[in-house]
């Protein structure tokens, strides 16, 4: 009996002393977004860039979706829990701002949307045909998530990598992965919509972003010290700046 106790204080003990060592996994809904191979983790490519040169980025009338309007289909592998969680996620747009997603019927360019591809991620504005928005049933299933890649889709880039985004935050590279550095350059022909930075922008990344050690070792961290970030997938709706500023990109498209 005494022994008993002895080994099961014993068992305790080294368990408290594991949860204290441990390092915080990385959730699957962060790796899923933050790709090391795509351009700020998420971004396949920009419509009219070529590939590599994806920097050299500012979108024109011509990349927007005419009309605001964003045809799409489901992938076979989009099961019926996943459909209502994405139409949920259009249904923000659909409240709050003039971008329609409608259901493809013959039109040639549309979003085909798919859950059985790698990780979360989207092409940014309309590049013509058939364009993939990847949400992956493994770490994508989000409506924050969600929001946040159709938003790419539309043509809208991420609210940290905006110009003017050293006034609001620091990126602290000694914490950023080796090799990861770039995924923090700023979007140098970024242009404005009329909107000032968000730090509850839908398109903000969170504070570990490409962290050396999630939970630990912060990447992004706002001069504003009450500010705390949190990730795409943690919200559950756009900010009023992110409707603000799709209006306001899509006022020659949108018919109010
Ligand atoms: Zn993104």
């Amino acid at each position: 009996m005494y022994l008993y106790h002895f080994s099961m204080l014993l068992v305790t003990l080294l368990a408290v002393v594991a949860v204290a060592g441990a390092t915080p996994a990385v959730p699957r809904a962060a790796t899923a977004m933050y790709n090391p191979d795509l351009f700020q983790g998420d971004i396949k490519g920009i419509a009219g860039q070529e590939p590599g040169k994806e920097r050299a980025a500012i979108l024109g009338e011509q990349y927007l979706w005419p009309g605001g309007v964003v045809p799409y289909v489901f992938g076979n592998s989009v099961n019926s829990y996943e459909r209502s969680l994405i139409i949920s996620a259009m249904d923000d747009f659909h409240a709050r701002t003039c971008i329609r997603f409608v259901e493809r019927t013959s039109q040639s360019n549309y979003i085909e949307i798919v859950s059985n591809d790698s990780g979360c991620w989207s092409y940014v504005g309309t590049i013509g045909g058939k364009q993939r928005v990847s949400l992956d049933s493994n770490g994508c299933m989000y409506k924050g998530t969600v929001i946040h890649e159709l938003m790419h889709a539309i043509g809208f880039y991420h609210e940290h990598c905006r110009n003017d985004r050293d006034y609001y935050v620091t990126i602290h590279y000694e914490n950023v992965q080796a090799g990861m550095e770039s995924q923090f350059n700023k979007d140098t022909y970024w242009q404005y919509v009329g909107e000032g930075y968000n730090y509850e922008s839908i398109m903000h990344y969170g504070t570990y972003a490409f962290s050396v050690q999630w939970g630990v070792a912060k990447t992004i961290v706002p001069t504003d010290p009450n500010v705390i970030l949190t990730e795409a997938y943690d919200k559950l709706q756009m900010a009023q700046s992110d409707a603000n500023q799709i209006n306001n990109l899509y006022r020659n498209q949108c018919s109010f």
